[in-house]
């Protein structure tokens, strides 16, 4: 177990719990999406929700909430993550994911694996049960099988849209032309939860397939720890999502605490700072979802969309364009 134990910060108990999620930030614009589509990913996200919201309701812990919201976002071929992942260059999928603790500051990533069903689950695997942090690969494959994470035949990661979705890319690439808003727009995409369980922890988790045409066994953001991911009881849990190369050389999940514990400013304020400011003013795009221990949440971001939604009691919000929450 890879931890660093510190106090717990006082919870304010009027919170309870809370939880916040992503499907990816990007090009999401209400003219380019069918009603049909439209309720496809609202209905999907409330789902996402649901799950979350009736384990942190029964008194579970901020990591199962986490685990179990992003298992069902994974088994969702709407979002680029498990089964709904982009494919690289060569025509694979490879799976990034990782996962940290709030509480004792625990983290599990593994990349590039391409025959785990879950990619969180084998995140979630690496924190609990290994004295490591991050693996990549067979080993992270190995380990993951002999923890018990199901397994998946590559073929059972194959969708026709993702496929598609290369072909156009592969295709232009070719020709030299500009791809179309929309085909830029299915490039990438991740899946990411924040959870704040009724004991005051927090847990965040992200799990992406990364960008499509992904070349020489690329690593995005989603599975660094600091980058993609992260969670400190004594700040705010974070999960990424937009263009990776960007979040990884701005740190931004890292980031964003960091301004609340050494400058002292608000979730609201340090998720501003860094992906209205720091971010746009470097031409990174994308977002984060974020909540700190008095349940307050963030989703900033700087893209046409981000599909999101949280729970607090008795509160629900879902969105997916610009002017929504
Ligand atoms: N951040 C992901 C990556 O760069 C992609 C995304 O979130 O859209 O792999």
């Amino acid at each position: 177990m890879n931890s660093i134990t510190h106090t717990s910060v006082p919870f304010d108990a009027s919170a309870k719990y809370a939880l916040v999620l992503h499907g990816g930030a990007g090009t999401i614009i209400k003219a380019n999406m069918t009603t049909e589509m439209e309720m496809a990913y609202k209905d999907a996200l409330n789902e996402a929700l649901t799950i979350g919201e009736k384990i942190l309701k029964a008194g579970g812990t901020s990591i199962d909430a986490v685990d179990n919201v992003i298992r069902f976002m994974e088994d969702c071929p709407l979002f680029n993550a498990g089964r709904g992942s982009v494919f690289t260059h060569e025509g694979h999928v490879e799976h990034d994911a990782s996962f940290m603790n709030g509480f004792d500051m625990s983290a599990g990533a593994v990349t590039g694996i391409k025959m785990i069903k879950y990619p969180i689950s084998a995140a979630r695997a690496v924190m609990e049960n290994s004295e490591h942090v991050f693996l990549s690969g067979q080993g992270a494959e190995q380990f993951a099988i002999e923890q018990g994470v199901e397994k998946a035949d590559p073929s059972y990661f194959y969708t026709e849209q993702r496929w598609l979705a290369l072909q156009r890319i592969l295709q232009s690439e070719d020709q030299g032309t500009e791809l179309s808003e929309d085909a830029d727009n299915q490039k990438h995409g991740t899946v990411g939860c924040v959870a704040l369980d009724i004991k005051g922890n927090i847990a965040a988790g992200t799990s992406t397939g990364g960008m499509t045409n992904k070349k020489f066994g690329r690593i995005g953001d989603s599975p660094i720890i600091g980058a993609g991911t992260y969670a400190d009881n004594k700040t705010c849990g974070v999960s990424s999502t937009g263009h990776g190369e960007f979040f990884i050389r701005f740190t931004v999940a890292r980031d964003i605490a960091a301004l609340m514990e050494y400058k002292g400013l608000s979730l609201k304020q340090a998720s501003d700072e860094v992906i209205y400011n720091k971010l746009t003013q470097n031409g990174g795009l994308g977002g984060v979802v974020a909540l700190d221990v008095f349940g307050n949440i963030a989703m900033p971001f700087n893209t046409e969309g981000m599909y999101r939604g949280y729970i607090r009691p008795g509160e629900r919000v879902v969105g997916m364009y610009r002017e929504e929450d």
